[in-house]
C-alpha cells in the first residue's frame, strides 16, 4: 500500500459520515433533522412540490391546527438551525452506487454520500434506477426501519405505501430511517432522547417555567 493510500484510509476512519436526503417534504426533513442533530453531515435536495402546500393539518398530534406551507416553513427553519445543508430548488437526476458509497447527481454537480434517504413522495424513479427491490404492488420494498434491499439506501412516504398517506406517517418514516443510520454509524442501537436539562442548556432563561 502506498503512503497516499494509507493516509486516505486513516482519513476515512475519522471522517464524519455523510447523509444525502432526496426530497424535502415531511419525510425528508424529519430524516435530516435526526441525522444532522446527531452529528452526521446532512444534505437535502428539494424541488418544493411537497403535497403539504395543498394541506391544512388538523390531525398532526400535538399541533391543533396549522397550514401545510406554514408547517413546512417551521420544519425548514428547524433543520437549518441544526446545520442541514439544504439545496432548495436543486433536483436530483440520478443516484448510483460508488466504490465507497453512493453518488448523487444534479445538474450542478456530483455529491458523495455514505447513506441515501429517498423521500420523493410517490415518485419511485430514483429507487427503480438504483436497483432497489419492489413489491408485487410496485412499491419500494422496505422493512420497519425503512431500509431498502440496498444497504445504506432508505425509502420513505408514499413510495413505500399503496395509500394511507399522512404527514405524521411520513415524519415517522424519516425518523425511523435516520435512527437506523445512526445505529449503524455508532455500532449500537441509538436513541435520540433529550431531557429538560438539554432545553435549559440550549435556551437558558427562554425555557418556559
Ligand atoms: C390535498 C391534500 C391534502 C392533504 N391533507 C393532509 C392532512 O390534512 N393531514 C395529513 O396528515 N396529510 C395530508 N396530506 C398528505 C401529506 O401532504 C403527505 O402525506 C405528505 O406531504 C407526505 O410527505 P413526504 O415527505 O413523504 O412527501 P412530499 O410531501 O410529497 O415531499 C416530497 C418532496 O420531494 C421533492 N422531490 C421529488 N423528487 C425530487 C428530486 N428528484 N429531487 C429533489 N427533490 C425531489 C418534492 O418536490 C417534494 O418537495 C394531504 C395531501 C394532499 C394532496
Amino acid at each position: 500500500m502506498s503512503d497516499t493510500d494509507a493516509s486516505a484510509d486513516s482519513d476515512d476512519s475519522t471522517r464524519t459520515p455523510t447523509v444525502i436526503v432526496v426530497g424535502g417534504g415531511p419525510a425528508g426533513l424529519s430524516a435530516a433533522l435526526f441525522t444532522a442533530k446527531n452529528g452526521l453531515e446532512t444534505t437535502v435536495f428539494d424541488t418544493d412540490a411537497t403535497w403539504m402546500h395543498k394541506a391544512h393539518l388538523f390531525n398532526y398530534l400535538g399541533i391543533g391546527s396549522v397550514g401545510g406551507s406554514e408547517f413546512m416553513a417551521t420544519a425548514r427553519q428547524q433543520v437549518d438551525d441544526f446545520g442541514v445543508d439544504r439545496h432548495q430548488g436543486e433536483p436530483v437526476t440520478a443516484v448510483s452506487e460508488s466504490e465507497s458509497g453512493f453518488t448523487v447527481e444534479t445538474d450542478d454537480g456530483e455529491y458523495a454520500a455514505d447513506y441515501v434517504v429517498l423521500a420523493t413522495g410517490a415518485n419511485r424513479d430514483l429507487a427503480d434506477e438504483l436497483g432497489c427491490a419492489f413489491t408485487d404492488e410496485e412499491l419500494v420494498d422496505v422493512g420497519v426501519n425503512m431500509e431498502t434491499s440496498i444497504d445504506g439506501v432508505y425509502a420513505t412516504g408514499a413510495m413505500v405505501r399503496p395509500e394511507e398517506w399522512q404527514a405524521a406517517i411520513a415524519v415517522g418514516d424519516g425518523a425511523a430511517a435516520a435512527l437506523n443510520i445512526l445505529s449503524t454509524v455508532k455500532g449500537e442501537y441509538y436513541h435520540d432522547f433529550d431531557v429538560p436539562a438539554d432545553a435549559a442548556r440550549v435556551f437558558g432563561d427562554l425555557v418556559a417555567e
